[in-house]
């Protein structure tokens, strides 16, 4: 299929400023884009009229998990759900993902290796979603946060990890701190050793892969970073030392803010528990000045939501802009933070991330300006993902 898109305004993922242009696309690639417009259409190509729209690279929603399904107590739904159940639900929710302009995401843990088999539907065809660079099961210390796959000990985690890559994963996930998923957790205690972590961690770089850490406390947050892991999620405790270290080491950030500001602000008229809404004001309050301190020292943010977490629909990405525009991050930050930065974040910058010819056309046409109106991100008009329209 080949596609034109016609007198867009193009903002190309790089950060710099917005310019009128035309985009060509064939065989799900991108070939030209163009600033100086004016080119006649060739028969077989399909037009698309874009004057007054904007054009982006598709949105990369760098922490979605496909296995949580976005009700008042998600990781109790999991639990109680079959692996196979789990596969059928994620693939419906990955089309929902889709539709929304998001044509890349990184899964962040599932509770078998679910995700493993939608990734693979989804690049063989057989049902619609977006890219998806898949964690496997989140690493676990015994009775530690979240679901996954349990490990004790550098051993351990060796194994765990290389049963992760050999299993599908593309990345490798652990769980660094607690979270909020039971009454009794300590979010910011820290869960994984630093031997534990880095143990985890070297497996990826070994293997060329990369690595993701969740983490609200500092000392999880610090010895993640000094292990070597490619990106921090959550860092509601960071500090400035940490910031510092991040931004020699070029860690990213993924600050996750949707999930807790949703449960903060509507948690209470939407049934979700009073330990998790108590939970989440405390992550707010604790994390927006800190992160505001991220921003102006440029350490590396990614854009991810921790979609499916409770009351954080997949398909929505304006509360986390929203909540970046609050700490300081200009719109156009925001979204190179869920293209460019994101790709980089995954290793994918080849071919996605931005809108260059030779790179895969993963394209978003929205009706009007982001940079206006952050809500716009959420206002899709048309969605191609490798050169097709979805
Ligand atoms: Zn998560």
């Amino acid at each position: 299929m080949k596609i034109l898109i016609k007198n867009a305004t193009i903002i190309d993922g790089t950060g710099s400023k917005p310019f009128e242009g035309d985009i060509r696309t064939e065989n799900g690639k991108i070939i030209d884009i163009d600033k100086s417009i004016k080119k006649s259409p060739g028969e077989d190509e399909l037009v698309l009229e874009a004057k007054g729209n904007f054009v982006l690279p598709g949105f990369i929603n760098c922490h979605v998990h496909l296995s949580l399904n976005a009700s008042t107590h998600p990781m109790n739904d999991m639990g109680k759900t079959d692996s196979y159940t789990l596969t059928l639900q994620g693939a419906v929710i990955a089309q929902k993902i889709l539709n929304a302009g998001i044509t890349t995401i990184r899964d962040m843990g599932s509770k078998h290796f679910e995700v493993v088999a939608i990734r693979n539907a989804i690049k063989q065809g057989l049902v619609k979603g977006p890219n998806i660079i898949c964690g496997g099961q989140a690493l676990l210390m015994t009775g530690g946060h979240f679901s996954g796959h349990e490990v004790n000990g550098a051993d351990e985690c060796i194994a765990g990890a290389r049963k992760q890559l050999h299993s599908g994963a593309d990345f490798i996930k652990v769980m660094a701190t607690g979270g909020l998923g039971k009454p009794d957790e300590i979010p910011g205690a820290q869960e994984l050793t630093f031997e534990e972590l880095k143990a985890c961690f070297d497996v990826a770089k070994r293997a060329g892969k990369k690595s993701a850490a969740h983490a609200h406390g500092l000392e999880g947050i610090m010895e993640s970073v000094k292990a070597g892991v490619s990106s921090v999620e959550h860092a509601t405790l960071i500090n400035e030392e940490a910031m510092d270290l991040m931004v020699e080491k070029g860690t990213y950030l993924v600050p996750t803010f949707a999930a807790y500001w949703q449960m903060a602000e509507q948690g209470k008229a939407k049934g979700v528990a009073d330990y998790m809404i108590k939970a989440s004001r405390w992550v707010m309050d604790e994390k927006m000045p800190r992160f505001k301190k991220c921003v102006k020292k440029n350490v590396p943010i990614a854009f991810g939501t921790d979609a499916g977490s409770p009351i954080n629909p997949h398909e929505n990405l304006v509360e986390e802009c929203k909540c970046m525009q609050a700490c300081g991050m200009k719109p156009m930050q925001v979204i190179k933070s869920m293209t460019k930065n994101a790709a980089d974040l995954l290793g994918i910058s080849e071919a996605k991330g931005t809108l260059e010819a030779g790179k895969d056309a993963d394209i978003v046409i929205l009706h009007k300006n982001p940079i206006e109106d952050m809500e716009q991100v959420g206002k899709v008009k048309t969605v191609i993902k490798n050169g097709a329209i979805i």
